[in-house]
């Protein structure tokens, strides 16, 4: 069994991918070329947002939207400690501080009745995360940020294609910043990934950005990064565009099938919670259990890979503690040490599913008569 199966999605979009990397090879375009305006179109279409910017990845797109914003030294970023790096990583490397904030212990995305008493006169935006795919509570935190004239920002690295009240992620704040990664839920075959913005004045700088701060040819406006998406990956997510509505229904089936298999059981395991007002795509399917690292060899000793996002929040990480020495966040702090992500993907079958969770559940209730 496969953590995240990439090989059955290219066999099932052999043709089309094939293809649109041969018509790129064929124009020869390899920087900007035709498809990297195509994709914008689309996914600007997609989520409804004016403007869609490639960018070289999502990290790359959250450098680039704090840049456009103007974050600098002694300006503070609001953001969750319960999240990849690379969200803290883009405030810390434009001199900023990162401010944590501690998580809602049911759906892990950051808990916006705790951001107000963050705020302080030096707060220039709040970067929610929406972790696994499903939208963090967009409207309160920009609720809060319209009031105190600061932006928000998505992290939707793992949810493009999810909605929330009838919007579609990368589109429910002012800045949106989305990866195309291979194992996110829209990947490419390398680093890749996308700024939305419906602000004009933001998308102008954010292109600008992109490319060396360079408005014309040559002339440099501001100072930007080398942080185009080239064109190849471009190609191969137009390809996968294709088949993704398909692939997010074949991700909702997974999900209900283990919601189903998991539901009411006695062994203490508790999917991720999930809010009616909005949609996950399941970048991951996660749940919360007593005793990990046994349940994690008994399944893989049964050849089920699992995976922990993520063992550490970031206010604990090593380059990161002396940075936020004042973060409280005991919900990260424990539920770091307690989840844990299922095979998970449009092509995990429901039999894959039933083993999954007939091992996994047989070992939470047995954990001591289990052999590691
Ligand atoms: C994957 C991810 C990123 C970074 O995206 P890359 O394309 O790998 O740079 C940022 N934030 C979150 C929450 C992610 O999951």
């Amino acid at each position: 069994m496969e953590f995240i199966d990439l090989k059955s999605q290219y066999q099932a979009s052999r043709e089309l991918i094939n293809g649109r990397i041969q018509a790129v090879l064929d124009h020869g375009q390899y920087i900007m070329g035709p498809e990297v305006g195509e994709l914008e179109e689309r996914l600007a279409e997609y989520t409804d947002a004016r403007h869609c910017i490639t960018v070289a990845s999502g990290t790359e797109a959250l450098l680039i939207a704090l840049m456009a914003l103007g974050v600098g030294r002694g300006d503070e970023v609001i953001t969750t400690p319960f999240t990849f790096i690379a969200t803290a990583e883009a405030i810390v490397l434009l001199g900023a501080t990162p401010v944590f904030v501690d998580i809602d212990p049911y759906t892990c995305n950051i808990d916006p009745a705790l951001v107000l008493e963050k705020i302080t006169p030096r707060t220039r935006a709040i970067i929610p995360v929406s972790l696994y795919g499903q939208p963090a509570d967009m409207d309160e935190l920009n609720a809060v940020a319209e009031r105190h004239g600061i932006a928000v920002i998505e992290d939707a690295a793992q949810s493009f294609g999810a909605s929330y009240r009838g919007r579609q992620s990368c589109n429910l704040s002012v800045i949106g910043c989305t990866s195309f990664f291979p194992s996110k839920p829209l990947g490419c075959y390398g680093d890749g990934g996308a700024l939305f913005t419906s602000d004009d004045e933001l998308a102008k700088a954010m292109r600008e950005i992109r490319v060396h701060g360079q408005s014309k040819r040559y002339v440099h406006t501001r100072v930007g990064v080398g942080g185009r998406m080239d064109t190849l990956q471009c190609a191969i997510v137009l390809a996968k565009l294709e088949g993704f509505d398909w692939e997010l229904q074949q991700r909702q089936r997974a999900a209900a099938t283990y919601d189903a298999l998991l539901a009411g059981n006695a062994a203490g395991v508790r999917p991720v919670g999930r809010r009616e007002d909005r949609t996950s795509v399941y970048a991951q399917y996660t749940v919360v259990l007593e005793g990990r690292a046994e349940l994690q060899a008994v399944l893989q000793a049964h050849g089920i890979p699992t995976a922990v996002h993520y063992p550490v929040p970031i206010h604990k990480q090593p380059a990161y503690a002396q940075l936020a020495p004042e973060a409280r966040c005991p919900v990260s702090d424990a539920l770091a040490g307690k989840v844990m992500s299922l095979p998970m993907g449009p092509y995990l079958s429901d039999r894959e599913i039933r083993t999954v969770c007939a091992t996994l559940l047989q070992a939470a209730s047995a954990p001591l008569a289990m052999p590691v």
